[in-house]
């Protein structure tokens, strides 16, 4: 509980406002700022709240020694200067969640799930798969809905799965949870972080105040995830699409602790980084006694998460999928990997000058590229230099129709952009959206 502060609150966003709201019922003296123009609506509810709001940059200029607290938003940077400056002052720093955190009741059961890659699929599947139990189950976090805007609901003894990203374990401090998984660790985000060293250091605080009564989910596979939680104080439980450990994927079947739960032929979803993503999730279900009935009735329907490589709609036996949230070569890797069909690929978007290199060695499914975009003729370059027949267009509503013309029956048509959308659209979201909307159009 914090009451009755004084608090200043860097950066509004949907966390920020959602914090904002929670602590102001507790009669705390707050000041929420940002550096861009808020809506109408928003500003007017906060200051219905008392909530005193104020757009400037510069925001170091609004703090003294008076506050007991500052609240910052995830994406704003250590070396921020108003974040120097709170530190200089002595004055606490921490996050949406870890505030959120501390109005819970002590018996809720909290599960974390971190990791480079497929925190959001992953936390969804063990959100559903809870649901199945009858238990009150929330879901949170990164996931953009902030632990804040759910937290009075909450009652002791409901379940909380958490999508908690590094940004966020860099303000979080009394933080615990029941349950913490680590879906893996790739040098990302080393920009933010200054070093991925300093980038694992953060993710190793989803472990923050574990006792071997706490369970720690780990990647076997990645030797990052096992140096790093060498010293961690959770019952470890190990899982795998090599190797037989506690939970692993053997002749296409998972099994948990030498039982069989299911085939892969019973999940829709398709790649082995979903396979992983799924044995996370498999194994905190059944730490709750989730049946391998509702785990397979579930994950045979289950289409993915949103634009992750989202399965669409089958039009003439052309199979469509929206990878939208592709917006790197990396997860484009990923999608094509994820098919052993004929594909075709539908890429494009922002120039960030990067070159598509490394997707060549990842192209042996792939009939025909469809380009758009700001990217399209270095897409062309790319295709030819890799033999691959390649179409380029002005927008992604004719790549998707071209797509559908050279297609053959039995064809995937997937849209991964390794792109990001900014050039024509808003974000990825919309990007999908638009191609969904487009598939299903389509005779
Ligand atoms: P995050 O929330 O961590 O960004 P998502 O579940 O939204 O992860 O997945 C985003 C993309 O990351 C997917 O489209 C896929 O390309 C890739 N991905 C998902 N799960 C994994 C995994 N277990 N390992 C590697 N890459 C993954």
């Amino acid at each position: 509980m914090i009451e009755n502060k004084k608090i200043l609150i860097l950066g509004m966003a949907r966390s920020g406002v959602s914090v904002a709201k929670l602590l102001a019922e507790y009669n705390n003296n707050i000041l929420i700022t940002d550096m861009k123009e808020q809506e109408s609506t928003v500003l007017k509810e906060l200051h219905n709240l008392n909530i005193e709001v104020v757009i400037k940059e510069n925001q170091e200029e609004l703090l003294d020694e008076s506050y007991d607290l500052v609240v910052k938003n995830p994406a704003i940077r250590k070396d921020n200067l108003a974040v120097l400056k709170a530190k200089s002052l002595n004055i606490p720093i921490i996050n949406e969640v870890e505030v959120a955190y501390k109005f819970l009741p002590s018996d809720v059961t909290i599960i974390g799930i971190t990791g480079s890659n497929g925190k959001t699929t992953t936390t969804t599947i063990t959100y559903e798969l809870l649901k199945t139990t009858g238990r009150n189950v929330f879901l949170g976090g990164n996931i953009g809905i902030p632990l804040s805007s759910i937290v009075k609901e909450i009652k002791s003894g409901d379940l909380l799965v958490l999508e908690i990203s590094d940004h966020q374990l860099c303000d979080m401090y009394d933080f615990k949870t029941n349950i913490s998984a680590i879906t893996n660790l790739s040098e990302v985000h080393l920009d933010f972080h200054g070093s991925y060293e300093e980038y694992k250091r953060m993710k190793k605080r989803i472990f923050n105040h574990h006792a071997l009564h706490d369970i720690a989910i780990l990647n076997k596979e990645n030797v990052d995830v096992l140096k790093l939680t060498q010293d961690i104080s959770s019952k470890k439980i190990y899982f795998s699409i090599k190797e037989k450990t506690d939970v692993y994927l053997d002749h296409n079947r998972i099994f948990y602790f030498g039982e069989e739960i299911l085939n892969i032929e019973d999940i829709k979803i398709k790649g082995n980084h979903n396979y992983e993503n799924i044995m996370v999730a498999i194994t905190i279900a059944k730490q709750y006694g989730v049946t391998n009935e509702k785990i397979k009735e579930f994950l045979s329907e289950f289409n993915g998460v949103e634009h992750r490589i989202e399965f669409v709609r089958t039009v003439r036996n052309r199979k469509f999928y929206n990878d939208s949230k592709a917006t790197n070569n990396e997860s484009t890797i990923i999608a094509l990997d994820s098919f052993k069909e004929k594909t075709i690929l539908i890429m494009g978007g922002l120039d960030r000058n990067i070159p598509f290199d490394s997707i060549a060695s990842h192209l042996q499914n792939v009939s025909g590229i469809m380009a758009y975009g700001e990217t399209k003729e270095k897409i062309k370059d790319f295709a030819i230099q890799n033999h691959i027949p390649i179409i380029i267009t002005d927008t992604l509503e004719e790549a998707t129709l071209m797509a559908y013309q050279q297609s053959e029956e039995g064809d995937v048509i997937l849209l991964s952009p390794a792109c990001a959308s900014w050039d024509q659209f808003e974000s990825f979201e919309v990007r999908g959206n638009t191609f969904k909307k487009i598939v299903n159009h389509l005779e």
